[in-house]
């Protein structure tokens, strides 16, 4: 039987509506969220993200505000446009677009951001928090993974605790925005995690560890990566690449994902398509961290005022 496609579009189109009532609510209550980016450059990956949520958080009433250094901006510059992020208290989450420049300190940046606007949980204080398990915000790539894995089987009849904790979840790709992440939030639904990088496949032993796995988040950058032969039967597969690769007839740019999505199809139970699989949640689920780091400051104010 084909695999079921799982519809990030759908899923992103609930959430937004749920977004609207919460956004609300805290207007009422005299708090507007905002979001602020900051890019260095031109990558056209990320400049075609900045846009997405630009127009997601003008959508939903939100504050936007953007910092868009040159590509050859020194790190002071960086520095300073986090730090004026940092100090606008109109500015509730703050997301900065990678990559950065060849010659930045991402770690340093990543320190200097207010670890109560990181909303990608990248700065240290708040990726422990999520190491531990008890986050404070859960980065918006992962959190859709997950999102979608959980409306996936409450969709199918299966109860996501029992699925989890009877499941071996291979997570291919291991960076500290997506990979690794992803590893943490498979523990803390007590699935037993795999985590595989680059040096597995130079090993030789990817397609031996994929093959085990009932749940395979990829998140490599890899065009076609994973085909039928790294797949169980009836595995779960949440395909998180974006890659952009010349159509070999039209010579036209299009994006596919790690997963080769038409060879797997018979084989995997369930699959997202690239485009319109995480993609789509991920840019809703940046406003939704957004929201709540808004909802925390206004809670922060409300005790202070107490
Ligand atoms: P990254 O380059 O920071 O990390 C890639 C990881 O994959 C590394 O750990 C690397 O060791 C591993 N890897 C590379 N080649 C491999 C191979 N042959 N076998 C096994 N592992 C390998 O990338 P990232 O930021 O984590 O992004 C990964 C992909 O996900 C990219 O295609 C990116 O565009 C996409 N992405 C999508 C979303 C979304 O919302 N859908 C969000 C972020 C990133």
């Amino acid at each position: 039987m084909a695999a079921t496609l799982i519809d990030g579009r759908a899923a992103a189109q609930e959430l937004k509506a749920h977004l609207v009532g919460e956004i609300d609510a805290l207007r009422r209550h005299g708090t507007r969220p905002g979001l602020a980016t900051i890019q260095v450059g031109d990558d056209p990956a990320a400049s075609a993200y900045e846009r997405r949520v630009r127009r997601l958080a003008e959508e939903l009433d939100c504050l936007y505000h953007r910092e868009h250094l040159p590509a050859d901006a020194e790190q002071a510059d960086l520095l300073a446009s986090i730090g004026r992020c940092n100090a606008d208290p109109r500015i509730s989450g703050i997301l900065v677009l990678r990559p950065l420049g060849k010659t930045h300190d991402e770690a340093e940046v990543f320190r200097s951001l207010d670890p109560a606007k990181d909303i990608e949980a990248l700065h240290p204080k708040n990726a422990g928090l999520l190491a531990l398990g008890t986050p404070r915000f859960v980065p918006s790539t992962p959190a859709s993974c997950f999102h979608l894995l959980d409306r996936h089987l409450q969709r199918s009849g299966t109860e996501p605790g029992t699925f989890y904790r009877r499941s071996l979840l291979v997570v291919v790709g291991r960076s500290n925005n997506v990979g690794k992440p992803a590893v943490l939030l498979g523990m803390q639904r007590n699935a037993t995690v795999v985590s595989c990088d680059e040096h597995t496949s130079q090993a030789g032993r990817l397609a031996e560890l994929t093959r085990q796995a009932d749940i395979l988040v990829v998140a490599a950058g890899v065009p076609g990566l994973i085909g039928p032969e790294h797949l169980k039967p009836g595995a779960i597969v949440i395909d998180v690449g974006i890659n952009p690769v010349a159509d070999p007839v039209t010579g036209q740019t299009r994006l596919v994902g790690d997963v080769r999505s038409d060879d797997v199809r018979d084989v995997a139970s369930a699959l997202t398509p690239v485009p319109g699989g995480v993609g789509p949640v991920t840019d809703v689920w940046l406003l939704r961290n957004t929201l709540h780091a808004a909802q925390l400051a206004a809670r922060r104010t409300h005790v202070q005022a107490a």
